[in-house]
């Protein structure tokens, strides 16, 4: 058995996929430079594969381009896929709320891996660049670099602050801003945060956010809905500040403080600057 799997680039997801993969028999790993083109990127792996199953990561790309491949193949596609023995998978569904055992009625494995279900793969890492026809499909008109005013990004930041319906407004937010930039970390938000114009969409943490992968998550006035837990799960280290000594979050945190994150959070601040300072 072979399998040829979909790598985004270096990043963790993809490496989980190449686990998966390499579960599954000998791999040959894939990536594309250019523009991102789902359907041409789909039909450029499906000429790649041969017969052989077709992995992704579980990453929101990862996903449509397999599901643009099984389209092509007529062939039935499993996603978030966190198991797999013989024609059985187990999946996740709605977030992480829900574990589905599924049959795959098909010799050929389409799958993508359920984001940190599997450990990133150590191999030597030497991905193939396949060249998509683009048939004019795609057109590359402009292309803006988001702006990050030269801070790390929230995939990539090492501590993420993230802020929930707790901080109170937007203008809350500058103590959540304060801290990061003293950890060299990066600001994050719940969709409670986005939907109220607090913060831009690309903050939101979450199953229809950035999945986040940090050494530690700082969860501040976040409840700890299943969606939003979905998106920080692979955080090492997380770091909950919460009124309600109910709220859910405290059961995901390594460490809980209960208390009012506008009087904690400075705190934090202060403390930090002062061991500095020394
Ligand atoms: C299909 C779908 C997709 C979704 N996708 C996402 C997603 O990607 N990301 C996401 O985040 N949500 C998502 N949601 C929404 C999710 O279900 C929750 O509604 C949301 O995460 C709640 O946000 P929150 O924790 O900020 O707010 P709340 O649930 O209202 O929690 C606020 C918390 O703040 C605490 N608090 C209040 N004041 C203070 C204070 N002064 N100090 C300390 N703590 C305080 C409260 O005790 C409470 O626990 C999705 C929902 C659906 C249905």
């Amino acid at each position: 058995m072979s399998a040829l799997v979909f790598l985004e680039g270096a990043d963790e997801l993809s490496l989980q996929a190449l686990t998966l993969g390499e579960s599954l028999g000998d791999v040959r790993a894939v990536r594309f430079d250019g523009p991102y083109a789902p359907a041409a990127w789909a039909k450029a792996i499906v000429d790649a594969a041969g017969d052989a199953d077709i992995i992704g990561p579980g990453s929101d790309r990862g996903n449509e381009v397999l599901a643009h491949v099984a389209a092509q193949l007529d062939l039935p596609f499993a996603a978030n896929v966190t198991e797999v023995r013989g024609n059985d998978v187990t999946r996740i569904r709605w977030g992480g709320t829900l574990q589905e055992e599924a049959r795959i009625h098909s010799e050929r494995k389409l799958l993508t891996a359920a984001p940190f279900a599997f450990a990133p793969s150590s191999s030597p890492l030497q991905a193939e660049v396949l060249s998509p026809s683009l048939d004019g499909s795609v057109t590359v008109v402009d292309q803006v670099a988001p702006d990050s005013g030269g801070k790390v990004s929230l995939a990539d930041a090492k501590v993420v602050v993230s802020g929930g319906r707790g901080v109170g407004s937007s203008e809350g937010f500058a103590i959540l801003e304060e801290l990061a930039e003293l950890l060299d970390g990066a600001v994050g938000c719940s969709r409670v945060v986005t939907s109220a114009g607090w913060r831009p969409h690309a903050d939101q943490v979450g199953q229809t956010g950035t999945k986040v992968s940090p050494d530690l998550y700082i969860a501040c006035g976040i409840s700890g809905a299943t969606q939003h837990i979905a998106g920080c799960k692979g955080a090492k280290k997380l770091l909950a500040i919460n009124a309600d000594r109910e709220a859910t979050i405290f059961a995901h945190a390594d460490y809980a403080v209960v208390g009012d994150l506008h009087e904690i959070l400075p705190a934090i601040t202060a403390e930090l600057r002062k061991a500095r300072a020394v």
